[in-house]
């Protein structure tokens, strides 16, 4: 039997993409990057892709700033006029990689962006944790005895197996896990693998800088907050939510001058986007923030916007652009009826 993604893949480029974008057209998709490199290593997206996928969307879309997003969503059927469908692009977390590689392309194309930095991997340059544990894995020595985690035993024999599946099962529990736990974690993990991180990232894990980040300010780059220390908000205290959304807030005004500006949720699951959050990062004067999954409430939330994340598939990408993912997603939930008015 054939099943959806089969489908698409048969009928796509027989009119199927531009029928599924026509059912979807008042819907604008929102997509979301992370890292970038010269030729894609693991984990990272290559210039050639990301050229050819900029190419395809300056044929075939709009694409627009997230405050243009948003004014047009607030004005009722206002795609409607609009000939392509509207497509917004988001960058998370602050590395320099989007400087290096992302931002030429983005001048290339005249593209806007909205690029969500934690402000204390910028500013102080802090290790973002996850690449902090991954150093820690990849350089110290094999440990001498067990460690616990959430009562899971990780054994020598388990470090020696497979790193790569270590550091993202760690990461996995560590994502629920207020701040101060985490940071008491790594010290723990790398006294055991008996090595020292250096003080700041090397050059693979390194952020932009204010100046970077104050030269793509004024070239079409809106740089949104994605709170300071890049923890889930929704294992911390009320006044760790607040120092971490306020605190972000400041430093971006302190350093890139007072500005309308968007808001990304570190990690992004439902779990991490509490009602109390929300709530904070509305009162602390953002103008919308974005989570990292993607479902069929799409853009209904402004503070909990839905996002299509991008990788180096071709058909994933197309599947997210032609809003195949959109109606696939309403087709798929039961529990309401499908409804074409709202996409
Ligand atoms: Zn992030």
């Amino acid at each position: 039997m054939l099943s959806f993604s089969g489908l698409v893949r048969a009928i796509g480029p027989y009119g199927g993409y531009k029928f599924a974008s026509e059912l979807t057209k008042n819907y604008p998709r929102i997509l979301m990057y992370h890292r970038f490199s010269d030729h894609g290593v693991s984990g990272s997206l290559s210039k050639s892709i990301l050229d050819k996928q900029f190419s395809y969307l300056k044929e075939n879309f709009e694409v627009l700033s997230l405050s243009d997003v948003l004014n047009e969503c607030e004005l009722s059927n206002s795609s409607a006029g609009r000939k392509k469908p509207i497509v917004s692009l988001t960058i998370d977390d602050g590395y320099r990689d989007f400087y290096e590689i992302c931002f030429p392309l983005l001048k290339k194309y005249q593209f806007p962006a909205t690029f969500y930095v934690a402000t204390d991997f910028v500013g102080q340059g802090i290790w973002l944790w996850h690449d902090k544990l991954k150093w820690i894995i990849e350089n110290g020595s094999v440990i001498s005895e067990s460690f616990f985690v959430k009562e899971r035993e990780y054994s020598r024999e388990y470090w020696l197996d497979n790193k790569t599946k270590l550091w993202r099962e760690l990461v996995s529990v560590m994502l629920k896990m207020p701040g101060e736990e985490i940071a008491d974690l790594l010290d723990r993990i790398s006294f055991l693998a008996k090595t020292t991180p250096p003080a700041s990232p090397i050059p693979e894990y390194r952020a932009v800088s204010w100046s970077e980040l104050r030269e793509m300010q004024a070239d079409r780059v809106s740089i949104g907050g994605h709170t300071k220390s890049h923890y889930s908000l929704g294992y911390l205290s009320k006044d760790d939510i607040k120092a971490q959304v306020l605190g972000c807030r400041d430093h971006l005004s302190h350093e890139l001058g007072e500005q309308s500006r968007h808001f990304c949720f570190p990690n992004g699951q439902p779990t991490d986007i509490t009602e109390f959050a929300k709530a904070e990062v509305k009162n602390a004067g953002f103008e919308s923030a974005v989570a990292a999954y993607y479902d069929r409430s799409g853009v209904s939330d402004r503070f909990s916007m839905s996002r299509h994340g991008v990788g180096e598939s071709w058909f994933g990408f197309l599947k997210s652009v032609w809003g195949i993912d959109r109606l696939g997603a309403q087709l798929l939930d039961r529990n309401s009826k499908f409804d074409w008015g709202e996409m």
